[in-house]
């Protein structure tokens, strides 16, 4: 099931996506369409049967986060092309890094990406997002399928030459606009093997799976839920494969995974 949060005449409303996505016709009243649901996706709901055409409505982050948490450093290319080891001097991997994006970071697909003052190099990273349906902590391995809501597209935006010069991460991933989530969560999705593709002006910058993770998405929230409790909507980024590079003004960032759909967001200049 895909879940979506539009607004559509200044209401704000969650909905299941039914129809095919995958076609021209999103864009057409003929094409998919929303059916509001009652409440919202964090517990049982029903769905109201009032529908909405997709085309319509304007798609808002799927979900409010309280917190998002990013994992660096989780695809082996990736760590190499940025000169990071995965693997310490004894051969054992390295613990997996963590940081906080805040939640005024978050926008949705279509939002512009406001390109921060401080930055002369931001860049895109493609990443497979987990979205947390209930408040969890010290999840054991077992369990931690029974605290996914679902999975959704994420742009891990960074200011890259920020991350390079400050030892903490907060401004260089944490600017606003640096974190687009959407189009909307996918529920019933094995995660295991995707695709993630990142295309700027239609051009394919970076292509990997997310079998290629070197920490799986369950030894993830164990680390993570380790430390801290997350709560209904919080959002895991779970890193990004190899071929991030740089943004400009003007450009248009798309991240696709099979099974999920697309996040597109244009890169302006902050006003
Ligand atoms: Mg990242």
């Amino acid at each position: 099931m895909r879940i979506a949060r539009f607004s559509i005449d200044g209401n704000v409303a969650f909905g299941v996506v039914e129809g095919d996505t995958s076609s021209a016709t999103t864009a057409t009243e003929d094409g998919p369409v929303l059916d509001i649901i009652k409440g919202h996706p964090f517990a049982e709901f029903e769905r109201s049967g009032q529908r909405v055409p997709l085309s319509k409505v304007r798609l808002l982050p799927p979900v409010l986060p309280n917190k998002v948490v990013g994992i660096g450093r989780n695809y082996a290319e990736h760590a190499a092309e940025l000169g990071n080891a995965v693997l310490d001097d004894q051969g054992r991997p390295e613990a997996p890094v963590a940081f906080f994006k805040p939640s005024t970071s978050v926008i949705g697909t279509g939002d512009p990406i406001a390109y921060p003052s401080f930055s002369d190099e931001v860049h895109h990273e493609a990443e497979l997002a987990v979205v947390i349906g209930r408040m969890c902590r010290e999840v054991p391995r077992d369990r931690v399928q029974d605290v996914i809501l679902g999975y959704t597209c994420a742009n891990d935006v960074t200011a890259r030459d920020v991350q390079r010069r400050e030892k903490q991460w907060a401004r260089a991933k944490g600017f606003d606009t640096a974190c687009p989530l959407g189009p909307w969560i996918e529920t019933e999705l094995d995660p295991s093997d995707l695709g993630i593709m990142c295309t700027v002006n239609g051009e394919q910058r970076q292509l990997g799976r997310t079998a290629d993770m070197i920490r799986s998405i369950a030894d993830l929230i164990v680390h993570i839920t380790e430390a801290m409790t997350l709560l209904p909507g919080d959002v895991v980024l779970t890193g990004t494969p190899a071929g991030v590079g740089p943004l400009s003004v003007g450009d248009e960032v798309a991240v696709t995974i099979e099974g999920i759909g697309t996040l597109t967001n244009k890169v302006i200049k902050r006003g």
